[in-house]
């Protein structure tokens, strides 16, 4: 087995079994839910955002050890950054996980969520490893609306 495939197990079994942020955001002025039939993940992502920053994420759900790992790789890659940025990983994320990678995207972008590069080779997976991205995004368009009928 190659190193990387070495780190890519190490790691991932870490944050599955201990995902980070793995909880509500108190107050979340975003939220979204992922469900990935295929494998039978669910996910709901909770964001604050002030002035274009996402000040606070947290996820709650289950799934497979790739779909949390990377719901709990993702909330540590965006917390803190503007949605400008959170938007560029998701795209480099996204093209790197479907192996389109025309747009020329820096892998220093990505950090620690190279370890998921290996999914492209698994189409099944892809979408274990994508569903927190695509549920992140999803909450960053809901609407503010949206979650205070769910609050009260
Ligand atoms: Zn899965």
């Amino acid at each position: 087995m190659s190193s990387l495939g070495d780190l890519y197990q190490e790691v991932i079994l870490d944050h599955n079994k201990r995902p980070r942020n793995f909880h509500e955001v108190p107050g979340a002025n975003r939220r979204a839910e992922g469900h990935n039939p295929l494998c039978g993940d669910r996910l709901t992502v909770t964001l604050d955002v002030e002035d274009g920053v996402i000040r606070e994420v947290g996820f709650l759900g289950s799934g497979c050890a790739i779909s949390k790992a990377s719901a709990s790789m993702m909330t540590d890659s965006v917390k803190g950054k503007s949605v400008e940025e959170a938007e560029r990983i998701f795209e480099a994320f996204h093209a790197m996980v479907t192996g389109k990678q025309e747009n020329g995207f820096d892998p220093e972008d990505l950090g620690k969520l190279a370890v998921f590069e290996g999914v492209r080779e698994f189409p099944v997976r892809v979408k274990c490893a994508s569903l927190a991205w695509h549920t992140l995004r999803a909450a960053l368009e809901s609407s503010v609306a949206q979650v205070t009928t769910e609050i009260d």
